[in-house]
């Protein structure tokens, strides 16, 4: 492929991007930024290839997606950075059961996208408001959608079904699983990391950000992982919930008189370490308070991870390997210390030390499963695929 690639993921209020240079095998990050403050004040701030700051200013007030977008294209222009993308390719949460990878992007495409709003309405929208956005003030730009449930989509039947009629299943009430371009980027640099026996083995990938989730890979592939339907399911994350008996959605409308937007909000933006503490979602504001909700939230996390674990060894049939990744997984020494101190069972010895310091093994050479933390990299598995996508395009 000539030229670069430009990675764009619309959230609800930024937009963050990063700029690979295509030509180069290794696809080196050229520089990266973001937009945020969207239907607010609006500030983009851009970093070069050494890190350094190349923007920081408020480029206006209230800009909804498509004008954060076309100050960010206008600026790309300007400084000339935008010469040479010879493709884009976009973050995009849910590709339901049509799109097992990723794809170039038509209308056809982007109108199949927009059915799945509905299943994931936090991001979804989001998401397609970027390709849209992009599509009107560059149509000749091939844009690429990579999916974050993608990765997923053959794991076996039985980790896809719900304990509902078929017929649901069939018309796409299932388990999709998300995060999956974060697991993708591991199934393609364990084996330099860890080794290539051990990353075929069974290992467990503890994806813990802002947004949490956990999957199971066998031979690299992924065969079960904690999210679901949506991207509110298995662990307890930032603000949202996590696993709940689905009663209790039903019991806050039946009996409290909730609607089903106030339940909604309470689940996706008002539980997890958010509303368990009270405090904050930041794991590193819970950890610095001596509150007692502080802590509640954080036994509350550590203990649910802990009997995730437990499921996907089970479903895994037993456990070589836990990796930590995304901003809590790589940088929290004392939650990697509290899960693996819970996961004794599992025969994991932790290296207080290596833990200290990150890594990359962090578990005694006598622990049964070995342990370790490795920064995932969801931004350039998205280039990789865009350019890939580009290059068989063209045959
Ligand atoms: P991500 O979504 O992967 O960017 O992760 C963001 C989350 O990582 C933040 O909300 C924090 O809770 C958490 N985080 C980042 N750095 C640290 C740290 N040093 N200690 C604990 N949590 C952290």
């Amino acid at each position: 492929m000539k030229g670069d690639v430009l990675v764009l993921n619309s959230g609800s209020s930024s937009i963050k991007f990063g700029l690979y240079d295509g030509e180069e095998p290794a696809l080196p990050l050229l520089g990266h930024g973001q937009i945020e403050g969207i239907n607010g004040q609006t500030r983009l701030s851009a970093f070069d290839r050494n890190g350094e700051s190349v923007i920081d200013e408020v480029v206006g007030d209230g800009l909804d997606h498509g004008q954060a977008m076309a100050a960010l294209v206008e600026w790309g222009r300007q400084r000339e950075v935008a010469r040479d993308i010879a493709a884009v390719g976009h973050r995009v949460v849910h590709g339901g059961t049509l799109f097992d990878g990723p794809v170039l992007v038509t209308d056809a495409v982007l109108a199949e996208l927009k059915k799945l709003d509905p299943l994931a309405p936090l991001h979804q929208p989001h998401n397609l408001a970027g390709v849209a956005t992009l599509t009107e003030l560059q149509p000749e730009m091939p844009q690429v959608a990579c999916f974050d449930t993608a990765f997923h989509r053959h794991v076996p039947e039985l980790a896809q079904r719900f304990a509902l009629p078929r017929k649901y299943h069939d018309a796409g009430v299932r388990r999709y699983g998300f995060h999956g371009l974060s697991y993708e980027y591991m199934a393609q640099a364990l084996p330099d990391i860890i080794g290539p026996t051990l990353a075929s083995g069974r290992v467990i990938v503890a994806h813990l950000g802002n947004g949490a989730s956990m999957c199971a890979l066998r031979n690299l592939k992924s065969v079960d992982t904690t999210m679901g339907f949506t991207a509110l399911d298995g662990l307890p994350m930032g603000t949202r919930c996590g696993n709940l008996d689905p009663g209790v959605g039903l019991y806050l409308q039946d009996e409290w008189g909730m609607s089903s937007a106030e339940v909604s909000e309470l689940l996706y933006y008002r539980s997890g370490l958010l509303g368990v503490s009270g405090i904050s979602n930041d794991m590193r504001t819970l950890l610095a308070s001596e509150e007692l909700a502080a802590q509640e939230a954080i036994d509350l996390y550590v203990y649910r991870i802990n009997r995730e674990l437990g499921a996907l060894t089970a479903a895994l049939g037993g456990l070589d390997a836990l990796v930590f990744t995304a901003g809590i997984g790589q940088y929290s020494a004392p939650i990697r210390e509290k899960v693996c101190a819970l996961a004794g069972w599992a025969g994991i010895k932790l290296d207080a030390a290596a833990n200290e310091q990150h890594g990359p093994c962090i578990s005694t050479k006598d622990s049964a499963t070995s342990v370790w933390v490795v920064p995932t990299n969801e931004e350039w598995m998205i280039a990789r695929h865009t350019r890939d996508v580009l290059n068989s395009a063209a045959g």
